[in-house]
């Protein structure tokens, strides 16, 4: 699968997150669809000269969305320090729309992590993306390490600001982020349960 084959429904409504800031699903979409202005992209519509299409960290490899977001010697290595802190491994695929899809639906994960999954796989295209301009546009550049602490922070900060039942510190999402989404989910659907069985209650009280 490559970045211009057409999203399904599904891939579609994964990036159109609910916990997500709005500035970041429409960012998504556009690197799933390859129009990020990445230097592949710049050089096709004659922005920049054929010549300068190189990564910008010196992998000597053309910065196209597939090298900077999974095959870059810097950024792509990010993915390696996120799945560590996850505590999880997969042998990942070098094409985005596929890396999305595996990432999001890794195998031997409770399917309840699929929507947690899919948050930290567009915090983490967010963050190499905004560090990439920053190293483009300021010439500051963070380490590995720093881009996955930042990583981990913007995925709290927007649970936190979206779902009031996110009751977790900061630590207990760097410690255990999985035990947190699973947690979660179990109240999330346990909150639901007890809501319709409320509303059942209620419907035969008024017959
Ligand atoms: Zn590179």
């Amino acid at each position: 699968m490559t970045v211009d084959e057409p999203l399904s429904r599904g891939m579609f409504d994964d990036v159109w997150h609910k916990y997500v800031p709005l500035k970041v699903s429409p960012f998504a979409w556009r690197l799933l669809r390859n129009r990020l202005p990445t230097k592949d992209n710049l050089v096709s519509r004659r922005v920049l000269q054929h010549d300068d299409d190189k990564c910008i960290r010196g992998c000597n490899a053309e910065e196209t969305a597939c090298h900077l977001f999974l095959s870059c010697a810097i950024f792509g290595h990010v993915w390696l320090f996120v799945l560590q802190w996850l505590g999880i491994s997969f042998v990942a695929t070098d094409r985005v729309h596929g890396h999305f899809h595996q990432f999001s639906h890794i195998a031997g994960l409770p399917w309840f992590t699929h929507s947690f999954m899919t948050l930290l796989w567009l915090a983490s295209v967010w963050k190499i993306w905004k560090e990439r301009n920053n190293w483009v546009f300021n010439q500051k550049a963070l380490d590995l390490h720093q881009i996955t602490d930042t990583i981990k922070h913007v995925s709290y900060q927007w649970l936190k600001a979206s779902m009031n039942t996110f009751a977790f510190n900061y630590t207990d999402w760097l410690r255990q982020p999985l035990s947190c989404m699973s947690v979660m989910l179990w109240l999330v659907l346990f909150l639901l349960f007890s809501r319709c069985l409320l509303c059942s209650g209620i419907s035969n009280l008024t017959l």
